[in-house]
Order: structure tokens, then C-alpha cells, then sequence
């Protein structure tokens, strides 16, 4: 089984026919490296915090090279490739060779995945059965709404009746899964119902809604905020309550959402409602502050408790979401109460001798991921999103127990 990546380059945006008017990606400045796990001991900043964090492309990749890295991943591998992907910064469907790359792919009968899509590129409903007789048989598609006039003002689709009617077409076949940032007044409510009817409907897989960030707190890390002046959006609250009512009303299509929740596992952190699962793990003996965002500190501080931490374990930090944590949110915290080692996320976008020297104090890693958030969590069983779980609360609790005083 070999899974083999296409990775045509782009820069999100510039290389989207234009920016979506939610894309993260539109103010974003080129800020210093953060810092990161990959980051070497004495140097912070690396290729992912520098250039893969921005998803820093300079453009589309000529097809020519497209195919010569395939070429030479392809001749690496002695195994059958049963699947190819097509991904990159840039949106595929706006890849100005994509009918070329996809008959060159389409050639080796594989099935193939669009990592993701918006649909943007695909100006005529023939574009479907042109995917599907080159194999395509997943893809991953933002909608923001089935109607065209909210597609064409806020994706700046060109053409939104194609690009849906491509969607609708290949939800007949393959498996389409569709994505939608939820942008409150604008595609919530109402529109959001229709939206969903609609996709029910054309019978796609499944739906990931996406919370709308337009504050720093929210996770837009690229001096980037607001990403749309004066726009409202949701609390994680208001949001998990949108995807459960989702649920509840479309019982027939699997929905998750991203930071909150999946209604499907009641995850993030469905390993609190599972006794079982919670008994096994490690007890706590020690005493090391946890330090991570304010979405997941109660989930965590419920888990760690019922495993025998005091209270004040869990220490949140301004930013809503662990994996965004930077600098500035460790040197905002009131540090007088913590004690001599503290835990920061595995993935937090901080170098570690930056962090220790602004809690004065060691500063260890936690692990790569305590949970599945919704996006990661809608491929998932239920059982691997609690083993993943199981394994990254074990991990943490050992670290505590470690450092503890
Ligand atoms: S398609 Fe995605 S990456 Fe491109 S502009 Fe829209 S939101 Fe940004």
C-alpha cells in the first residue's frame, strides 16, 4: 500500500483565482520564524516555522518539475501505489496545467484524491466527467453555500453554477467531502440549512464546518487579524451549538467541526465520557503545570482531575487553540504560580529555550496531539480517535508524573 503525494506548489490566494474573502491567508505578513518542535536545540527557526507554517510557495510549480518529483517518487517505490494525491498552497483546480497533470496521472489507473479543492477553477459541469474518467475518486471541496450569488461574492468564484454543478456531479460517483467556513450573518442560519439540504441531497460523504478567526485569540498567528474588518464571529460556544443543531437536522450526513466539536464522538476529549478507557490510564503523582489553549483547558483539567491533579493543573493561555500558541502568549501568563518545570503543547509554535527563558524555567514538550480536532477526527473510527487519545493522555500524564514536584 503506497500513498504518493503530487505537490504542484502555489501560494494560497494568489494562486486561487484571487483571494476567498475569509482566507487566512490574505493579510498575511512575513513574519520572523517562530520557533517549533522541529526547530534544533540552538537555532529557532527551521523549514517548517519559516516557509511550511506560511505555506511560503512562490508560485505554481511548472508541470515539467510537477512530474519529474513525481517520476522520481514513483521510481523510489517498489511497492503498488494505490493512491496519488494532488495537493499544494495553491488551489488544484486553478493549477494552469491541471487538464495535462490529470491525464498524465489519470494514465497510470490509480485512484486519485484532491487534497482540496474550492472548486474555483472548474468553469464547465463537463470538468466532472472529465475527473472521473481520469480516475479521480475523493475530493475534498469548499462550498461556502449552494447558493451562486453568496459563492461568487465571498470565494470570488467566477463561475459559481459550474463549480457546483461539478460538485453535485461527482457526489453521484466518488466520495466528495465538503468544507464550509461559517461566517456569521452571511452563510449561518438559514443559508447554512440550505446548504446543507443541498448536499444532503447531491449525497456527499460528509461536511466539515469551519469556524470563521478574525482576532489573534482566534488562532490568525501572521499578523493577519482582522481578516475581514468589522465581520463577526463565533464564540467556540456558538459554534459547537451550530455543529450539533447541524447534526440533529441532518442525521443522514456525517458533520464535524472544527476547533468544536464532532458530534458524531463527542470529540475532542471523548475519552472523559469513556470510564473505562479513563481508569486505565497512568494516576497522577506529581504536580507539572500543563499550559494550552483556552478551547481545550477544561476538557484536559476534567480529564487530569479524575486522575488525581489539584486544581490550577491546567494553566490556559489567551489563544483559543493550543497547536497556535506563540511566544507572546507564554509571556502574557501569570507566571507566579507555577513551579519549577512546566509543559507546553507538543506542537505550540514556540522555541523551547525562548520559552524557558521567559518562564525562567525548564520547559518541556507535551506530546504531538492529546485529540483528533473535527477536520482530523471526521476520517477516523471512534476507536482510533480514543486510542490516539488514550496514547497522548498516557504520554502526558508520564511527563507530569516525570517532572512533577
Ligand atoms: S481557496 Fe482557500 S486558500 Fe484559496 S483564497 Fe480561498 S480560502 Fe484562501
Amino acid at each position: 500500500m503506497v500513498h504518493l503525494t503530487v505537490d504542484i506548489g502555489g501560494k494560497p490566494g494568489v494562486n486561487c483565482r484571487g483571494f476567498c474573502t475569509y482566507c487566512y491567508f490574505k493579510h498575511a505578513k512575513d513574519v520572523p520564524p517562530f520557533g517549533c518542535r522541529y526547530c534544533l536545540p540552538f537555532k529557532k527557526g527551521c523549514d517548517y516555522c519559516t516557509r511550511g507554517v506560511k505555506e511560503g510557495y512562490e508560485g505554481f510549480l511548472p508541470l515539467k518539475e510537477v512530474a519529474e518529483n513525481f517520476l522520481a517518487d514513483l521510481q523510489a517505490t517498489s511497492d503498488d501505489v494505490t493512491r496519488i494525491t494532488i495537493s499544494g498552497g495553491g488551489d488544484p483546480s486553478c493549477y494552469p496545467e491541471f487538464t495535462d497533470l490529470m491525464e498524465i496521472l489519470g494514465s497510470l489507473d490509480v485512484p486519485l484524491h484532491i487534497g482540496y479543492t474550492s472548486g474555483k477553477g472548474f468553469d464547465s459541469e463537463d470538468t466532472a466527467e472529465f475527473l472521473l474518467k481520469n480516475h479521480l475518486t475523493e475530493i475534498s471541496f469548499t462550498v461556502f453555500a449552494s447558493d451562486p450569488a453568496l459563492r461568487r461574492k465571498y470565494m470570488n468564484d467566477p463561475t459559481p453554477e459550474a463549480s457546483l454543478a461539478v460538485l453535485k456531479r461527482l457526489a453521484e460517483k466518488i466520495d466528495v467531502y465538503a468544507a464550509i467556513v461559517i461566517l456569521p450573518g452571511v452563510n449561518d442560519g438559514a443559508v447554512l440549512e440550505n446548504t446543507l439540504t443541498w448536499l444532503e441531497e447531491a449525497k456527499v460523504c460528509g461536511v466539515i464546518l469551519m469556524r470563521f478567526a478574525n482576532e489573534r485569540a482566534q488562532g490568525l498567528i501572521l499578523d493577519n487579524a482582522p481578516v475581514m474588518e468589522g465581520q463577526k464571529t463565533h464564540t467556540v460556544e456558538e459554534f459547537r451549538e451550530i455543529v450539533r443543531t447541524a447534526h440533529k437536522n441532518h442525521p443522514k450526513l456525517r458533520i464535524s467541526g472544527t476547533p468544536l466539536y464532532d458530534p458524531l464522538f463527542d470529540s475532542p476529549f471523548a475519552i472523559r465520557r469513556h470510564p473505562e478507557l479513563l481508569k486505565k490510564l497512568p494516576e497522577i503523582t506529581g504536580k507539572t503545570p500543563v499550559i494550552t489553549g483556552s478551547a481545550a483547558a477544561p476538557f484536559i483539567a476534567e480529564i487530569l482531575q479524575k486522575k488525581g491533579a489539584k486544581a490550577g493543573a491546567v494553566v490556559p493561555v489567551k489563544k483559543e487553540i493550543a497547536c497556535l500558541m506563540t511566544i507572546d502568549d507564554l509571556q502574557d501568563l501569570d507566571k507566579t504560580s507555577l513551579t519549577d518545570t512546566v509543559i507546553i503543547p507538543g506542537r505550540a509554535f514556540v522555541h523551547a529555550r525562548e520559552a524557558a527563558e521567559v518562564f525562567g524555567r525548564q520547559v518541556v514538550r507535551g506530546p504531538e496531539m492529546l485529540t483528533a480536532d473535527g477536520e482530523t477526527s471526521m476520517g477516523m473510527t471512534e476507536e482510533a480517535v480514543l486510542s490516539l487519545e488514550f496514547e497522548g493522555f498516557s504520554a502526558l500524564i508520564n511527563l507530569i508524573n516525570q517532572y512533577g514536584t
